[in-house]
Protein backbone atom coordinates (compact mmCIF):
# COMPACT_ATOMS: atom_id res chain seq x y z
CA UNK A 1 0.00 0.00 0.00
CA UNK A 2 1.00 3.53 -1.12
CA UNK A 3 0.12 6.59 0.45
CA UNK A 4 0.22 10.06 -0.95
CA UNK A 5 -0.38 13.30 0.76
CA UNK A 6 -3.50 15.31 0.55
CA UNK A 7 -2.36 18.49 -0.80
CA UNK A 8 -0.26 16.24 -3.63
CA UNK A 9 3.27 18.01 -3.70
CA UNK A 10 4.86 15.32 -1.45
CA UNK A 11 6.06 11.85 -2.37
CA UNK A 12 4.47 8.89 -1.98
CA UNK A 13 5.20 6.41 0.79
CA UNK A 14 5.05 3.34 2.21
CA UNK A 15 3.07 2.37 5.17
CA UNK A 16 6.65 2.43 7.42
CA UNK A 17 7.30 5.59 6.06
CA UNK A 18 4.26 7.30 6.89
CA UNK A 19 4.35 5.71 10.63
CA UNK A 20 7.33 7.58 11.15
CA UNK A 21 6.29 10.57 9.43
CA UNK A 22 4.52 14.40 10.65
CA UNK A 23 2.96 15.89 8.06
CA UNK A 24 4.08 15.78 4.68
CA UNK A 25 6.51 17.98 3.07
CA UNK A 26 3.77 20.23 1.41
CA UNK A 27 2.47 20.58 4.35
CA UNK A 28 -0.91 18.00 3.70
CA UNK A 29 -1.52 14.78 5.75
CA UNK A 30 -1.00 10.89 4.31
CA UNK A 31 -3.94 8.91 3.40
CA UNK A 32 -4.23 5.82 1.75
CA UNK A 33 -4.05 6.08 -2.66
CA UNK A 34 -6.41 3.25 -3.15
CA UNK A 35 -8.63 2.05 -0.37
CA UNK A 36 -9.39 -1.52 0.26
CA UNK A 37 -12.89 -2.44 -0.67
CA UNK A 38 -14.61 -5.62 0.91
CA UNK A 39 -17.00 -7.71 -0.58
CA UNK A 40 -20.42 -8.51 1.71
CA UNK A 41 -19.65 -11.72 1.64
CA UNK A 42 -15.78 -11.54 3.28
CA UNK A 43 -17.45 -8.83 5.70
CA UNK A 44 -20.25 -11.50 6.79
CA UNK A 45 -17.70 -14.28 7.12
CA UNK A 46 -16.05 -12.13 9.97
CA UNK A 47 -18.98 -12.10 12.02
CA UNK A 48 -18.15 -13.63 15.42
CA UNK A 49 -14.61 -13.05 15.15
CA UNK A 50 -12.46 -11.89 18.43
CA UNK A 51 -11.19 -8.33 18.10
CA UNK A 52 -7.85 -8.57 17.35
CA UNK A 53 -8.99 -11.35 14.00
CA UNK A 54 -11.20 -8.67 13.34
CA UNK A 55 -8.41 -6.49 13.22
CA UNK A 56 -5.99 -8.12 11.17
CA UNK A 57 -8.31 -8.70 8.40
CA UNK A 58 -9.33 -4.95 8.11
CA UNK A 59 -5.72 -3.49 8.96
CA UNK A 60 -4.13 -5.82 6.42
CA UNK A 61 -4.00 -4.38 3.68
CA UNK A 62 -2.90 -1.04 4.84
CA UNK A 63 0.62 -2.48 6.17
CA UNK A 64 0.92 -5.46 3.55
CA UNK A 65 4.59 -5.33 2.13
CA UNK A 66 5.83 -3.13 5.46
CA UNK A 67 4.55 -5.81 8.40
CA UNK A 68 4.46 -10.16 7.73
CA UNK A 69 1.62 -11.02 9.11
CA UNK A 70 2.94 -13.52 11.05
CA UNK A 71 4.59 -10.05 13.30
CA UNK A 72 1.48 -8.57 12.54
CA UNK A 73 -1.27 -10.90 14.32
CA UNK A 74 1.19 -11.29 16.82
CA UNK A 75 1.28 -7.72 17.76
CA UNK A 76 -2.80 -7.31 17.48
CA UNK A 77 -2.90 -10.19 19.85
CA UNK A 78 -0.62 -8.46 22.09
CA UNK A 79 -2.27 -4.91 21.92
CA UNK A 80 -6.05 -5.96 22.56
CA UNK A 81 -4.58 -8.12 24.77
CA UNK A 82 -4.14 -5.36 27.15
CA UNK A 83 -8.21 -3.93 27.34
CA UNK A 84 -9.90 -4.77 30.32
CA UNK A 85 -13.54 -6.35 29.22
CA UNK A 86 -12.80 -9.40 27.52
CA UNK A 87 -15.14 -8.03 24.24
CA UNK A 88 -12.51 -5.15 23.99
CA UNK A 89 -15.32 -3.14 22.77
CA UNK A 90 -18.10 -4.32 24.28
CA UNK A 91 -22.05 -2.45 23.17
CA UNK A 92 -24.21 -1.29 25.70
CA UNK A 93 -28.19 -0.87 24.77
CA UNK A 94 -28.66 2.57 26.03
CA UNK A 95 -32.72 2.36 24.47
CA UNK A 96 -34.81 1.12 21.39
CA UNK A 97 -32.39 0.46 19.08
CA UNK A 98 -29.92 2.90 20.39
CA UNK A 99 -26.48 1.30 21.86
CA UNK A 100 -23.30 3.08 23.13
CA UNK A 101 -19.90 1.22 21.79
CA UNK A 102 -18.14 1.22 25.29
CA UNK A 103 -14.49 2.37 23.58
CA UNK A 104 -12.78 3.17 27.44
CA UNK A 105 -11.94 -0.50 28.95
CA UNK A 106 -8.28 0.39 27.89
CA UNK A 107 -5.71 1.46 29.86
CA UNK A 108 -6.07 5.35 30.21
CA UNK A 109 -9.87 4.81 29.91
CA UNK A 110 -10.20 6.89 26.46
CA UNK A 111 -11.05 5.46 22.63
CA UNK A 112 -7.61 6.85 21.91
CA UNK A 113 -6.01 3.38 23.69
CA UNK A 114 -7.23 1.54 20.30
CA UNK A 115 -4.89 3.38 18.39
CA UNK A 116 -1.87 3.91 20.64
CA UNK A 117 -1.56 1.00 22.09
CA UNK A 118 -1.28 -0.13 18.83
CA UNK A 119 1.21 2.48 17.41
CA UNK A 120 3.42 2.24 20.65
CA UNK A 121 4.21 -1.47 19.56
CA UNK A 122 4.62 -0.82 15.64
CA UNK A 123 6.87 1.77 16.27
CA UNK A 124 8.84 -0.90 18.63
CA UNK A 125 8.44 -3.08 15.48
CA UNK A 126 9.55 -1.48 13.03
CA UNK A 127 12.58 1.06 14.78
CA UNK A 128 13.72 -2.49 16.25
CA UNK A 129 14.25 -3.83 12.76
CA UNK A 130 15.93 -0.53 11.90
CA UNK A 131 17.97 0.02 14.55
CA UNK A 132 16.99 2.93 15.12
CA UNK A 133 15.74 5.73 18.07
CA UNK A 134 13.33 8.22 17.88
CA UNK A 135 11.62 10.97 19.87
CA UNK A 136 8.35 11.58 20.37
CA UNK A 137 7.08 14.94 21.01
CA UNK A 138 2.97 15.88 21.68
CA UNK A 139 0.99 18.13 23.29
CA UNK A 140 -2.10 16.97 25.30
CA UNK A 141 -5.21 18.48 26.81
CA UNK A 142 -5.47 15.24 28.94
CA UNK A 143 -6.65 11.74 26.84
CA UNK A 144 -3.91 11.86 24.25
CA UNK A 145 -1.05 12.14 26.49
CA UNK A 146 -1.87 9.26 29.11
CA UNK A 147 -2.67 7.40 26.09
CA UNK A 148 0.03 7.81 24.31
CA UNK A 149 2.82 7.52 27.29
CA UNK A 150 0.53 4.13 27.90
CA UNK A 151 1.31 2.80 24.57
CA UNK A 152 5.23 3.46 24.35
CA UNK A 153 6.04 3.19 27.74
CA UNK A 154 7.60 -0.22 27.11
CA UNK A 155 9.19 1.03 24.22
CA UNK A 156 12.97 0.33 23.92
CA UNK A 157 13.17 2.81 21.08
CA UNK A 158 11.62 5.48 21.68
CA UNK A 159 12.12 8.81 24.04
CA UNK A 160 8.31 10.10 25.04
CA UNK A 161 8.13 13.86 25.87
CA UNK A 162 4.86 14.97 26.72
CA UNK A 163 3.39 18.70 27.34
CA UNK A 164 0.49 19.44 29.27
CA UNK A 165 -0.59 22.74 30.57
CA UNK A 166 0.39 23.29 33.92
CA UNK A 167 -2.51 22.90 36.34
CA UNK A 168 -5.25 22.63 33.57
CA UNK A 169 -5.85 18.95 33.09
CA UNK A 170 -8.14 17.09 35.43
CA UNK A 171 -6.32 15.40 38.29
CA UNK A 172 -7.19 12.10 37.08
CA UNK A 173 -5.62 12.53 33.70
CA UNK A 174 -2.40 13.91 35.50
CA UNK A 175 -1.76 11.50 37.23
CA UNK A 176 -2.47 8.83 34.73
CA UNK A 177 0.28 10.68 32.83
CA UNK A 178 2.80 11.33 35.83
CA UNK A 179 2.42 8.05 37.59
CA UNK A 180 4.01 6.13 34.49
CA UNK A 181 7.77 5.73 35.47
CA UNK A 182 10.38 5.31 32.85
CA UNK A 183 13.80 6.57 32.12
CA UNK A 184 11.84 7.16 28.47
CA UNK A 185 9.51 9.01 29.64
CA UNK A 186 9.27 12.30 29.80
CA UNK A 187 6.35 14.67 31.05
CA UNK A 188 6.06 18.36 31.11
CA UNK A 189 4.18 20.88 32.55
CA UNK A 190 4.27 23.96 30.72
CA UNK A 191 3.11 27.41 32.38
CA UNK A 192 0.91 27.77 29.45
CA UNK A 193 -2.30 26.61 28.18
CA UNK A 194 -2.66 24.32 25.52
CA UNK A 195 -2.70 25.87 22.43
CA UNK A 196 1.24 27.32 23.81
CA UNK A 197 1.88 23.29 23.96
CA UNK A 198 0.73 22.52 20.58
CA UNK A 199 2.80 25.68 18.81
CA UNK A 200 5.74 24.27 20.49
CA UNK A 201 5.51 20.82 19.21
CA UNK A 202 4.64 22.10 15.25
CA UNK A 203 8.14 24.26 15.74
CA UNK A 204 9.73 21.48 16.89
CA UNK A 205 9.26 19.56 14.11
CA UNK A 206 9.36 22.58 11.76
CA UNK A 207 13.03 22.96 12.38
CA UNK A 208 14.63 19.46 14.00
CA UNK A 209 18.37 20.82 14.77
CA UNK A 210 18.30 20.57 18.49
CA UNK A 211 17.05 16.94 17.88
CA UNK A 212 21.00 16.28 16.51
CA UNK A 213 19.71 14.04 13.99
CA UNK A 214 17.17 12.06 15.85
CA UNK A 215 13.87 11.59 14.19
CA UNK A 216 10.99 13.33 15.70
CA UNK A 217 7.52 11.15 15.54
CA UNK A 218 3.98 12.47 15.77
CA UNK A 219 1.52 10.81 17.60
CA UNK A 220 -1.71 12.92 17.25
CA UNK A 221 -4.30 11.88 14.64
CA UNK A 222 -2.23 13.49 11.81
CA UNK A 223 -0.46 9.94 12.32
CA UNK A 224 -2.41 7.71 9.64
CA UNK A 225 -1.49 4.95 12.00
CA UNK A 226 -4.10 6.25 14.27
CA UNK A 227 -6.75 6.69 12.17
CA UNK A 228 -6.34 3.03 10.84
CA UNK A 229 -6.59 1.31 14.24
CA UNK A 230 -10.01 3.30 14.33
CA UNK A 231 -11.72 1.90 11.19
CA UNK A 232 -11.44 -1.57 13.21
CA UNK A 233 -14.29 -1.27 15.49
CA UNK A 234 -16.95 0.24 13.54
CA UNK A 235 -16.74 -2.98 11.53
CA UNK A 236 -17.29 -4.91 15.02
CA UNK A 237 -19.71 -3.04 16.24
CA UNK A 238 -21.67 -2.94 13.00
CA UNK A 239 -21.40 -6.97 12.87
CA UNK A 240 -22.61 -7.19 16.05
CA UNK A 241 -25.83 -5.45 15.09
CA UNK A 242 -26.42 -7.51 11.85
CA UNK A 243 -23.88 -5.76 9.40
CA UNK A 244 -23.34 -6.68 6.27
CA UNK A 245 -26.92 -7.33 6.08
CA UNK A 246 -28.42 -4.28 7.59
CA UNK A 247 -27.38 -0.79 7.70
CA UNK A 248 -25.96 0.93 11.10
CA UNK A 249 -25.50 4.20 12.01
CA UNK A 250 -22.96 5.96 14.29
CA UNK A 251 -22.67 8.87 16.65
CA UNK A 252 -19.14 10.18 17.17
CA UNK A 253 -18.26 12.80 19.91
CA UNK A 254 -15.44 14.33 17.85
CA UNK A 255 -13.06 17.53 18.05
CA UNK A 256 -10.38 16.89 15.30
CA UNK A 257 -12.77 14.49 12.95
CA UNK A 258 -10.20 11.37 13.68
CA UNK A 259 -12.63 8.98 15.07
CA UNK A 260 -15.12 10.04 12.63
CA UNK A 261 -13.40 10.04 9.33
CA UNK A 262 -12.26 6.49 10.54
CA UNK A 263 -15.90 5.57 10.24
CA UNK A 264 -16.22 7.43 7.01
CA UNK A 265 -13.52 4.88 5.77
CA UNK A 266 -15.12 1.90 6.80
CA UNK A 267 -18.67 2.92 4.88
CA UNK A 268 -15.60 3.38 1.95
CA UNK A 269 -14.46 -0.08 2.36
CA UNK A 270 -17.61 -1.75 2.42
CA UNK A 271 -19.25 -1.13 5.44
CA UNK A 272 -23.07 -0.60 5.25
CA UNK A 273 -23.47 3.05 7.14
CA UNK A 274 -25.97 5.07 6.53
CA UNK A 275 -25.55 8.12 8.19
CA UNK A 276 -22.66 9.41 10.59
CA UNK A 277 -23.30 12.10 12.72
CA UNK A 278 -20.64 14.64 13.71
CA UNK A 279 -21.71 15.42 17.52
CA UNK A 280 -19.73 18.70 19.12
CA UNK A 281 -19.27 20.69 22.04
CA UNK A 282 -19.32 24.66 21.43
CA UNK A 283 -16.62 24.34 19.84
CA UNK A 284 -18.26 23.70 16.78
CA UNK A 285 -16.70 24.46 13.10
CA UNK A 286 -17.00 21.10 12.16
CA UNK A 287 -21.19 21.96 13.08
CA UNK A 288 -20.79 24.70 11.24
CA UNK A 289 -19.61 23.24 8.13
CA UNK A 290 -22.07 20.58 8.02
CA UNK A 291 -25.00 22.83 8.66
CA UNK A 292 -24.45 25.72 6.80
CA UNK A 293 -21.10 25.20 4.60
CA UNK A 294 -19.21 27.23 6.42
CA UNK A 295 -15.53 25.89 8.19
CA UNK A 296 -14.99 29.61 9.96
CA UNK A 297 -11.89 29.74 12.60
CA UNK A 298 -13.59 30.89 16.06
CA UNK A 299 -11.80 31.85 19.48
CA UNK A 300 -11.60 28.85 21.80
CA UNK A 301 -14.62 27.96 24.44
CA UNK A 302 -12.65 26.04 27.53
CA UNK A 303 -15.68 23.29 28.02
CA UNK A 304 -16.90 20.46 30.33
CA UNK A 305 -16.24 18.17 27.34
CA UNK A 306 -12.27 19.65 27.21
CA UNK A 307 -10.98 16.98 24.46
CA UNK A 308 -13.33 18.29 22.13
CA UNK A 309 -12.04 21.77 22.73
CA UNK A 310 -10.84 22.92 19.35
CA UNK A 311 -10.41 25.74 17.03
CA UNK A 312 -9.74 23.79 13.81
CA UNK A 313 -10.14 20.01 13.01
CA UNK A 314 -6.52 18.65 11.43
CA UNK A 315 -8.07 15.67 9.97
CA UNK A 316 -11.20 17.61 8.32
CA UNK A 317 -8.09 18.24 5.32
CA UNK A 318 -8.64 14.11 4.70
CA UNK A 319 -12.53 14.54 3.98
CA UNK A 320 -12.19 17.87 1.94
CA UNK A 321 -9.34 15.52 -0.40
CA UNK A 322 -12.09 13.43 -1.29
CA UNK A 323 -14.82 15.96 -1.80
CA UNK A 324 -13.11 17.59 -4.29
CA UNK A 325 -12.01 14.32 -6.36
CA UNK A 326 -8.61 13.82 -4.89
CA UNK A 327 -7.45 16.90 -6.30
CA UNK A 328 -4.28 17.88 -4.25
CA UNK A 329 -3.71 20.84 -5.98
CA UNK A 330 -7.62 22.69 -5.34
CA UNK A 331 -7.21 20.81 -1.16
CA UNK A 332 -3.40 23.31 -1.65
CA UNK A 333 -5.66 26.25 -2.64
CA UNK A 334 -8.49 26.16 -0.07
CA UNK A 335 -6.16 25.37 3.34
CA UNK A 336 -3.96 28.60 2.03
CA UNK A 337 -7.40 30.66 1.64
CA UNK A 338 -8.26 29.18 4.86
CA UNK A 339 -4.53 29.95 6.58
CA UNK A 340 -5.17 33.52 4.82
CA UNK A 341 -8.49 34.33 5.85
CA UNK A 342 -9.46 31.81 8.69
CA UNK A 343 -12.76 30.50 6.24
CA UNK A 344 -13.71 28.36 4.14
CA UNK A 345 -16.49 26.83 2.26
CA UNK A 346 -17.13 24.34 -0.96
CA UNK A 347 -19.11 24.40 -4.11
CA UNK A 348 -22.46 23.39 -3.48
CA UNK A 349 -22.36 20.13 -4.93
CA UNK A 350 -19.44 19.16 -3.16
CA UNK A 351 -21.36 20.14 0.21
CA UNK A 352 -24.32 18.24 -0.77
CA UNK A 353 -22.10 14.99 -1.03
CA UNK A 354 -21.04 15.93 1.92
CA UNK A 355 -24.74 15.87 3.33
CA UNK A 356 -25.29 12.59 2.06
CA UNK A 357 -23.86 10.92 4.61
CA UNK A 358 -23.22 13.34 7.76
CA UNK A 359 -25.56 15.42 9.73
CA UNK A 360 -24.25 17.06 12.81
CA UNK A 361 -24.89 19.12 15.82
CA UNK A 362 -22.98 21.10 18.72
CA UNK A 363 -24.40 20.69 22.22
CA UNK A 364 -23.41 23.29 25.22
CA UNK A 365 -22.67 22.56 28.66
CA UNK A 366 -26.04 22.71 29.98
CA UNK A 367 -27.73 20.37 27.41
CA UNK A 368 -24.28 17.92 27.82
CA UNK A 369 -25.14 17.86 31.42
CA UNK A 370 -28.78 17.26 31.15
CA UNK A 371 -28.20 14.42 28.78
CA UNK A 372 -26.06 12.77 31.27
CA UNK A 373 -28.87 13.51 33.61
CA UNK A 374 -31.59 12.18 31.49
CA UNK A 375 -29.63 8.89 30.47
CA UNK A 376 -29.00 8.34 34.29
CA UNK A 377 -32.66 8.62 35.39
CA UNK A 378 -33.81 6.41 31.94
CA UNK A 379 -31.76 3.80 32.64
CA UNK A 380 -28.63 4.10 35.49
CA UNK A 381 -26.12 4.34 33.07
CA UNK A 382 -23.54 7.09 33.80
CA UNK A 383 -22.38 8.84 30.43
CA UNK A 384 -18.83 10.58 30.51
CA UNK A 385 -19.63 14.35 28.86
CA UNK A 386 -18.43 13.28 25.59
CA UNK A 387 -20.42 10.37 25.03
CA UNK A 388 -23.40 12.76 26.26
CA UNK A 389 -22.99 15.00 23.51
CA UNK A 390 -23.38 12.08 21.30
CA UNK A 391 -26.00 10.46 22.74
CA UNK A 392 -28.22 13.85 22.15
CA UNK A 393 -26.84 14.47 18.59
CA UNK A 394 -28.33 10.78 17.94
CA UNK A 395 -31.72 11.12 19.23
CA UNK A 396 -31.54 14.64 17.96
CA UNK A 397 -30.20 13.79 14.37
CA UNK A 398 -31.42 10.11 13.82
CA UNK A 399 -32.99 9.44 10.41
CA UNK A 400 -34.23 6.15 11.10
CA UNK A 401 -35.39 4.95 14.38
CA UNK A 402 -35.53 0.96 12.12
CA UNK A 403 -31.79 0.91 11.99
CA UNK A 404 -29.64 0.40 15.35
CA UNK A 405 -27.87 3.78 16.10
CA UNK A 406 -24.46 3.06 18.14
CA UNK A 407 -22.77 6.12 20.13
CA UNK A 408 -19.32 6.15 20.39
CA UNK A 409 -18.43 5.40 24.19
CA UNK A 410 -14.75 7.74 23.63
CA UNK A 411 -14.18 8.10 27.81
CA UNK A 412 -14.80 6.48 30.79
CA UNK A 413 -16.72 9.21 33.06
CA UNK A 414 -14.19 9.02 35.98
CA UNK A 415 -12.01 11.00 34.05
CA UNK A 416 -14.55 14.17 34.09
CA UNK A 417 -15.99 13.90 37.31
CA UNK A 418 -16.85 17.93 37.09
CA UNK A 419 -19.61 17.68 34.32
CA UNK A 420 -20.89 13.97 36.32
CA UNK A 421 -21.19 16.41 39.38
CA UNK A 422 -22.72 19.32 37.92
CA UNK A 423 -25.52 16.63 36.08
CA UNK A 424 -26.83 16.55 39.75
CA UNK A 425 -27.79 13.11 40.04
CA UNK A 426 -25.86 12.34 42.91
CA UNK A 427 -23.52 8.88 41.45
CA UNK A 428 -20.18 9.58 41.55
CA UNK A 429 -17.89 7.08 39.18
CA UNK A 430 -15.01 4.63 40.62
CA UNK A 431 -11.84 4.07 39.16
CA UNK A 432 -11.91 0.79 37.68
CA UNK A 433 -10.06 -1.85 39.93
CA UNK A 434 -6.56 -1.34 37.78
CA UNK A 435 -6.47 2.05 38.19
CA UNK A 436 -8.07 1.54 41.95
CA UNK A 437 -4.22 3.12 43.62
CA UNK A 438 -3.88 6.59 40.95
CA UNK A 439 -3.98 8.55 43.76
CA UNK A 440 -1.12 6.91 46.15
CA UNK A 441 0.80 6.19 43.13
CA UNK A 442 4.10 8.52 42.84
CA UNK A 443 4.54 11.25 40.23
CA UNK A 444 7.21 12.43 37.99
CA UNK A 445 6.67 15.92 36.00
CA UNK A 446 8.98 18.68 34.90
CA UNK A 447 7.46 22.16 34.83
CA UNK A 448 8.88 24.70 32.41
CA UNK A 449 8.32 27.92 31.58
CA UNK A 450 6.18 28.72 28.05
CA UNK A 451 9.60 28.88 26.02
CA UNK A 452 10.44 26.64 22.94
CA UNK A 453 14.74 27.52 23.93
CA UNK A 454 13.49 25.75 27.42
CA UNK A 455 11.76 23.08 26.04
CA UNK A 456 14.02 22.04 23.04
CA UNK A 457 17.05 22.42 25.53
CA UNK A 458 15.24 19.92 28.11
CA UNK A 459 14.13 17.67 25.00
CA UNK A 460 17.96 17.52 24.17
CA UNK A 461 19.39 16.90 27.62
CA UNK A 462 17.05 13.86 28.24
CA UNK A 463 16.11 12.74 24.45
CA UNK A 464 18.43 9.17 24.97
CA UNK A 465 17.12 7.26 27.90
CA UNK A 466 17.10 10.43 29.87
CA UNK A 467 20.70 11.44 28.82
CA UNK A 468 21.98 13.65 26.18
CA UNK A 469 21.50 13.34 22.85
C1 LIG B 1 -9.84 12.79 21.66
C2 LIG B 1 -11.23 12.66 22.19
C3 LIG B 1 -12.34 13.01 21.41
C4 LIG B 1 -12.23 13.61 20.02
O1 LIG B 1 -11.65 12.75 19.10
P1 LIG B 1 -11.25 13.28 17.62
O2 LIG B 1 -10.49 12.17 17.00
O3 LIG B 1 -10.44 14.51 17.84
O4 LIG B 1 -12.49 13.56 16.91
C5 LIG B 1 -13.60 12.79 21.94
N1 LIG B 1 -13.76 12.30 23.19
C6 LIG B 1 -12.71 11.97 23.98
C7 LIG B 1 -12.96 11.45 25.34
C8 LIG B 1 -11.40 12.14 23.51
O5 LIG B 1 -10.36 11.82 24.30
Amino acid sequence: MRYISTRGQAPALNFEDVLLAGLASDGGLYVPENLPRFTVEEIASWAGLPYHELAFRVMRPFVAGCIADADFKRILEETYGVFAHKAVAPLTQLGANEWVLELFQGPTLAFKDFALQLLGRLLDHVLTRRNERVVIMGATSGDTGSAAIEGCKACDNVDIFIMHPHNRVSEVQRRQMTTILGENIHNIAIEGNFDDCQEMVKASFADQGFLKGTRLVAVNSINWARIMAQIVYYFHAALQLGAPHRSVAFSVPTGNFGDIFAGYLARNMGLPVNQLIVATNRNDILHRFMSGNRYDKDTLHPSLSPSMDIMVSSNFERLLFDLHGRNGLAVSALMDEFKATGKLSVEDDRWTEARRLFDSLAVDDEGTCATIAEVHGETGYLLDPHTAIGVKAARECRRSLALPMVILGTAHPVKFPEAVEKAGIGAAPQLPAHLADLFQRAERCTVLPNDLKAVQAFVGQHGNRGKPL
